[in-house]
């Protein structure tokens, strides 16, 4: 890895640097790759540091995301990305708002696991130290072969690659495919979590220890749950397998989220943001009045600090573009609404995709990358629209999509 030194506003990176707008799963992803394969790269988050924003908690991981991890990460944190995920029953269990048993879906995919979402970015930052936090990137100029970024802080870096890994609302794509759109699904998610102690444990049967399990009314309103748990003792994992590296999260929870369209809530996006913890937990426990007692008393157990709302959001699928050396990944190209749980294993995949077409060394390393992402990209996008719209009433993708 090359090193960084700033020179008054300016970044000094090597001519060859990649630079990576975004630590999330995706960007991290990347430049883990990117190590591996030797080549210099530094990445800029706008956060001021990576426990800044609450995103979730619960990340159910398929073939995809452990495919791409074992392809970026050194041997021993893949090992303890994989120590430090549970086992969940390979199953969606689905039950209606009586808690009557509907149906069992068993999950295709040979891999599942559930991590802590910060757990699994803790891991992908060990070992990387070209990650700027407090970087807020704001636009660029493609330049004789080199791109410049520029930061809010007024600052630049120049690289020969420029990569948007910066989210649904990315800036990079906002500037280099402006006519790609970002559309609401119709659909609000509020987000809770349960500690599982010997007591809360009494709430949730053993089929309930699913990858996914919701309770449903026939409006589509559903209260989805599902496990965190750890195989090993984190401090044990981290002990064999990385000593320098601190897990923050270590107790075993259930996370839970309700799902419903935005007509069915009193509140508006802003307002819904400006409520508090517990605020939030009347407001599940109104939607969900009527209800079998035991769903009712599981939203009881939240914690109220860590509940919080989400405005689910997608992407509009679009047919290919030009490549250059300014290109995108993660929910930057193709966010998705949640529902098929494949947000954070594409990203992850794009990331592994990138870094390896880079490492090739190829002329058209970029739009072979682009040719492929675009494919199984889009296709989660369709395929999660399609479950959002079967579960949770999600609103279908406009006629028009590409
Ligand atoms: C509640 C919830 C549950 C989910 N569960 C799952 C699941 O089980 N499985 C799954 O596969 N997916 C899941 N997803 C989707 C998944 O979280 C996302 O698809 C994934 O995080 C996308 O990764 P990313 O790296 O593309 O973007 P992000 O993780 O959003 O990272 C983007 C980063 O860019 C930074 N950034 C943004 N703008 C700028 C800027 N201007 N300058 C610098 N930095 C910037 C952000 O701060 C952020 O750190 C879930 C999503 C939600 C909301």
């Amino acid at each position: 890895m090359s090193g960084i030194a700033f020179s008054g506003s300016e970044l000094s990176l090597s001519d060859e640097a990649v630079l990576v707008i975004g630590a999330g799963l995706g960007g991290l992803c990347l430049a883990q790759g990117l190590r591996k394969a030797g080549i210099p790269c530094a990445v800029f988050e706008r956060d001021s540091s990576p426990e800044f924003r609450r995103q979730g908690y619960r990340l159910h991981i398929d073939s995809r995301g452990d495919g791409a991890l074992r392809a970026v990460l050194p041997p021993h944190l893949h090992e303890l990305f994989r120590a430090t995920s549970g086992r969940p029953r390979p199953a969606a269990a689905i039950y209606d708002d009586q808690l009557t048993s509907q149906m069992d879906v068993a999950e295709p995919d040979p891999v599942n696991l559930n991590i802590n979402r910060f757990t699994l970015r803790q891991i992908l930052l060990e070992g990387f130290d070209n990650v700027h936090f407090g970087k807020e990137f704001v636009g660029y100029e493609q330049q004789h072969g080199s791109v410049l970024a520029h930061f809010a802080d007024g600052s630049t870096a120049r690289g020969r690659i420029l990569v948007g890994a910066d989210g649904v609302n990315s800036a990079v794509r906002r500037q280099y495919l402006p006519h790609a759109r970002i559309i609401d699904t119709g659909l609000r998610q509020l987000y809770g979590k349960i500690p599982l102690t010997p007591q809360t444990r009494e709430l949730f049967d053993p089929e309930m220890h699913a990858v996914f399990c919701m309770f449903g009314a026939p409006d589509k309103t559903v209260l989805g749950i599902a496990p965190v748990d750890y195989p090993e003792p984190v401090a044990e994992a981290c002990a064999r397998l990385a000593p320098t590296l601190r897990l923050r999260d270590r107790e075993p929870y259930m996370t839970n989220a309700l799902f419903t369209r935005k007509e069915f809530l009193p509140h508006s996006d802003a307002e819904l943001r400006g409520l508090s913890g517990p605020a939030l937990g009347e407001l599940v426990l109104d939607r969900i009045k009527g209800w079998h007692p035991r769903i009712r008393a599981m939203v009881h157990s939240w914690v109220p600090e860590a509940t919080f709302p989400v405005v689910i959001r997608t992407s509009v699928p679009i047919g290919p573009w030009e490549a250059t050396n300014v290109t995108l990944l993660g929910d930057a190209i193709h966010a998705m609404s949640p529902a098929a749980a494949a947000g954070a294993n594409t990203a992850m995949k794009d990331g592994a995709e990138l870094a390896a077409a880079l490492g090739s060394g190829e002329a058209d390393a970029i739009g072979a990358y682009e040719h492929e992402m675009r494919d199984y990209g889009f296709a989660a996008v369709r395929t999660s629209a399609q479950m959002g719209h079967q579960y949770f009433g999600q609103d279908p993708l406009p006629t028009d999509a590409a």
